[in-house]
């Protein structure tokens, strides 16, 4: 593997008193992949179509509220015809904990017509055709990517982009713009591994407020850009 050196961020006085950018990201990763598991997902999900609606639910509400509701909504419309037929009130009903659930009701049936008709109900595998389904964007589409066809994807959310930015990866809050900068920091083989593991270190410990900065296993590699309270280490 082959990580590139940028040297805007090369330039900062903590790298340049420390290591490398590369060896720095390295070692960061390395750390991150002894404590999670890059293939672990926090939905729960079967089969490609199964994840595909599960993802897109997911919008604005936690991971553990969607397993709450997909089991039923699963039985009711376990595959693309079924849920392209569904009246979009009956998926309402039982995604109605979820938020949004006019949205995403529309979302599941207009997502499920198109792998029906255009895909022979198959959930494609490719970036651009996944961002073509309703409620897929690219987020949603690196998760299927990722976990369904072991391709690279490099999967911006909330808590990837908070973790990347307080490591110095990209100075943007824009998910298009990470996405860019960490591409060009990382190979491609790790894309993958680094979002799955970054994403589960900002809900573990590099928390939006109060990041547990004393108890990181990274507190050395990284400047904490934009960090004002760091929480003392829990005992
Ligand atoms: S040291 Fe603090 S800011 Fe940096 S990754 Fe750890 S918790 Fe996040």
């Amino acid at each position: 593997m082959a990580y590139s050196t940028v040297k805007s961020f090369s330039r900062q006085p903590f790298f340049d008193t420390l290591i490398s950018m590369d060896s720095r990201l390295a070692t960061i990763h390395q750390r991150l992949i002894e404590h999670y598991d890059p293939n672990a997902s926090l939905l729960h999900y079967r089969n490609a179509f199964e994840l595909l609606i599960a993802v897109s639910l997911s919008a604005q509400t936690t991971d553990n509220q969607v397993n709450q509701v997909t089991p039923l909504l699963f039985e009711r419309f376990p595959d693309p015809h079924a849920m392209a037929a569904a009246e979009q009130k009956d998926v309402e009903e039982i995604i109605h904990s979820t938020g949004f659930y006019k949205n995403k009701a529309k979302n599941c049936i207009g997502a499920a017509k198109i792998l029906a008709e255009r895909f022979s109900a198959k959930v494609p595998h490719t970036m651009e055709e996944l961002v073509q389904i309703p409620g897929i964007g690219r987020k949603s589409a690196g998760v299927i990517l990722h976990h369904i066809y072991g391709q690279p994807a490099i999967i911006v959310d909330t808590h990837f982009g908070r973790v990347i930015n307080r490591l110095a990866m990209s100075s943007s809050k824009n998910p298009g713009i990470i996405e860019k900068d960490v591409s060009r920091l990382i190979p491609p083989e790790l894309w993958s591994s680094w979002s799955m593991t970054a994403n589960l270190h900002g809900r573990a410990l590099c928390h939006a407020r109060n990041p547990q900065c004393n108890s990181c296993f990274l507190q050395d590699l990284c400047p904490k850009i934009g960090v004002k309270n760091e929480t003392e280490p829990v005992l």
